[in-house]
């Protein structure tokens, strides 16, 4: 049976809503009205250290303006409730323990000078990606290398742990991007990646698989800066026994500074005189701590219909010389 479309935007809560972000979540929006298919916007809000208040809001009213409209989030609601991770916590560890008891994920006790130390040793041998991963694991404080009695010790005595994935030595992970094509990457380049952390929080690879896989996703469509996390992603998929539904990839490329050299920001839509958010953010200096005002389209007297075209249009054409859209 063919399945529904379903795509999600799934941004973080720290920070405005970035013209690219809006750009994916346009994307999203679009294929998902073309196929008659369902677009749900979940907030990815697990790491409580970057959590910027208002951000959601903004967020919520930045889709709202550009007239991207959401069939379940966590303000609409929807039968996958609730959208927000921080909400869904007590879940996560279940889908953890799963991995750990098929032997795919392991319990890792290292303090955080035992990881520098590691990783000075890695640094100063040349490694020239030092990582905790097949090679490294074997010289560290893990369920992998304690004997049993030590590791049910040190659980119940309440020692801080994380619990990682562990990632095979040698395979071949491949996965058919709908834009990129083939993408190959050899396993030993994959870290051993934390799943969960010693606050008890999720990372965000093992929530994001775990709420795409719940709520159904059929199609990820996100910016390129993830296209690295994917070959763990699909590792994820693997060994929850998922792969028959994972989701299609699309990786977008980035909007770029105008002279390609990096990622668009903030501080280059000042000096060309554009802005890069949809609407005025009210922030606050990281340093001065003093409150801060940028501006957006909606203030810059800019129609949504026009933003939402000029958007449209970064990083595809319609092959034709059409350049108005609704
Ligand atoms: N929370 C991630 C972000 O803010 C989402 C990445 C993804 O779509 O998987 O970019």
């Amino acid at each position: 049976m063919e399945r529904e479309v379903r795509v999600r935007f799934a941004p973080s809560p720290t920070g405005p809503l970035h013209i690219g972000g809006v750009r994916t979540a346009l994307y999203n929006y679009l294929l998902a009205r073309k196929l008659g298919g369902k677009m749900l916007l979940r907030i990815e809000d697990t790491d409580q250290n970057r959590f910027v208040p208002g951000a959601e809001e903004y967020i919520r009213q930045s889709l709202e303006w550009c007239g991207i409209e959401l069939d379940e989030s966590p303000w609409v609601g929807g039968p996958h409730a609730p959208y927000r991770q921080s909400e869904r916590k007590p879940m996560y560890m279940q889908y953890a323990q799963q991995l750990l008891d098929s032997g795919h994920a392991y319990y890792a006790f290292d303090t955080p000078e035992e990881l520098d130390a590691l990783r000075a040793r890695l640094t100063a041998a040349k490694v020239p990606n030092p990582q905790y991963n097949s090679i490294t694991r074997s010289q560290m404080r893990n369920s992998l290398t304690l004997p049993e009695d030590e590791v049910k010790q040190l659980l119940d005595s309440g020692t801080p742990y994380v619990i990682r994935l562990k990632v095979p030595r040698k395979e071949e992970v491949r996965f058919n991007d709908l834009i990129r094509g083939w993408v190959v990457v050899h396993s030993s380049a994959i870290d051993d990646k934390v799943l969960m952390k010693s606050d008890g929080m999720p990372t965000y690879h093992l929530a994001n698989i775990v709420d795409d896989h719940l709520m159904e996703i059929t199609h990820v469509i996100r910016g390129e800066e993830w296209l690295p996390s994917a070959p763990l992603h699909v590792l994820l998929y693997r060994y929850f026994g998922w792969e028959s539904t994972m989701p299609q990839f699309a990786h977008l490329p980035l909007l770029l500074k105008p002279d390609g050299t990096g990622k668009l920001s903030k501080r280059d839509g000042d000096r060309l005189g554009f802005p890069v958010f949809p609407l005025e953010w009210h922030g606050v200096d990281a340093e001065t701590g003093q409150p801060t005002v940028s501006s957006g389209y909606r203030e810059g007297g800019y129609l949504p219909e026009a933003f939402i075209n000029f958007l449209a249009f970064l990083g595809w054409n319609p092959g034709t010389q059409q350049e108005l859209f609704t």
